[in-house]
């Protein structure tokens, strides 16, 4: 198949890209490189199947593909915060443009949404049906009102044009290829401890996630995006710990001498937040396979041999 991917220079959709091309499907990869990198698709660039483009989804732009993976969006809050406006365009009208788009070449189109849409969950774990508990005014609105539009937006051109859309609510995800400013608690901590700087823990630290290792997140939307079942489906990893203990695991794996350091906790900072997965479990039969320890050592290792510290 020829495959699309928007935002395939950045951390998931790369190795979303690896996995297709491993696959031998053509991937078109289009990114604007705001929070992507070239590096982390370069092992395919002299590769026939594969191309790289340069562009915006806030801009329309004509292909022709089989199937759509729209994953342009920064998802950090340091990066979606740096230009909000813009990153309710990139939201709303790349979401709008893609989604036309796949109407006019009949392409399937898979959305990454987030479990950002849930905001501060006041019911836990987090299943499909949940409406959420979002602030429309807040410094997290462009982005998780953005993607509740998106959402809106694929629902309504698949009821009204029938185009064929899968939604995927994506929650915390990490490995490797995360980037080293990114912002997110795992690549801050993980930095922080191979520096031997203070991981600095935000609030009391008991606030909670659940954190999927990112190969098991890209079997599940290859999964998703090639089943039967549209969506909304939460893929993430249901093993929940709080910010604390995470900085003590990732302490005690790169550096027990490293401090821990409490900060002010961010406004509007979900409480917590876990998946319940069994609708991915029946109707795509996946779970995550990858325990917290096993990704972290290997994402510590990616970004020991990017720092080159010991
Ligand atoms: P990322 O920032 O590494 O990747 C986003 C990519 O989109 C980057 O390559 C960036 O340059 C590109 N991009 C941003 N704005 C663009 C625009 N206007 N036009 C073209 N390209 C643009 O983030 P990621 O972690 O790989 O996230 C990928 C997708 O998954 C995002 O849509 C994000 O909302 C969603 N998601 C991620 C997580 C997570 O924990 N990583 C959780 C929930 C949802
Ligand atoms: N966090 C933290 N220290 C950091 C970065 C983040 O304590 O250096 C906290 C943050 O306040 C939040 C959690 O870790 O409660 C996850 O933050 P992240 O930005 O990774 O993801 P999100 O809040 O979008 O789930």
């Amino acid at each position: 198949m020829r495959i699309l991917v928007t935002g395939g220079a950045g951390f998931i959709g790369s190795h979303l890209i690896d996995r297709l091309m491993e696959a031998n499907h053509e991937v078109l990869c289009l990114d604007n490189f705001f929070t992507g990198r070239k590096h982390n698709v370069l092992k395919w660039f002299n590769h026939p199947h594969f191309e790289i483009i340069r562009h915006d989804v806030t801009e329309p732009i004509r292909l022709e593909v089989d199937q759509i993976y729209h994953l342009a969006c920064p998802a950090s809050p340091v990066h979606y915060q740096y230009n909000p406006v813009k990153t309710i365009k990139t939201n709303v009208l790349g979401t709008l443009y893609m989604l036309g788009l796949a109407k006019r070449i009949k392409a399937r189109f898979l959305l990454a949404s987030t479990s950002e849409v849930y905001g501060d969950p006041e019911v836990h774990p987090q299943t499909e049906a949940y409406r959420g508990n979002v602030n429309p005014i807040g410094i997290r609105s462009c982005y998780d009102e953005g993607k509740r539009v998106a959402e809106t937006l694929a629902f309504d051109y698949h009821r009204q044009n029938h185009v064929d859309i899968r939604v995927a609510r994506i929650f915390n995800t990490y490995g490797p290829r995360m980037l080293e400013q990114d912002g997110r608690v795992v690549s801050n901590f993980i930095v922080q401890a191979l520096k031997g700087i203070p991981l600095t823990v935000y609030g009391s630290g008991q606030q909670t996630r659940s954190f999927c290792y990112v190969s098991d997140l890209v079997d599940g939307l290859i999964r998703l995006m090639n089943g039967n079942c549209l969506g909304p489906v939460n893929l993430g990893n249901p093993d929940e710990y709080t910010v604390l203990q995470l900085a003590q695991t990732i302490q005690t794996m790169v550096n027990p001498d490293a401090p821990i350091a409490y900060k002010p906790l961010p406004a509007d900072d979900p409480q917590q937040r876990q998946p319940d997965i069994t609708l991915a479990h029946t109707e795509l039969d996946w779970q995550p396979t990858i325990l917290l320890e096993e990704g972290l050592q290997r994402t510590i290792d990616d970004f020991r041999s990017r720092l080159s510290v010991l």
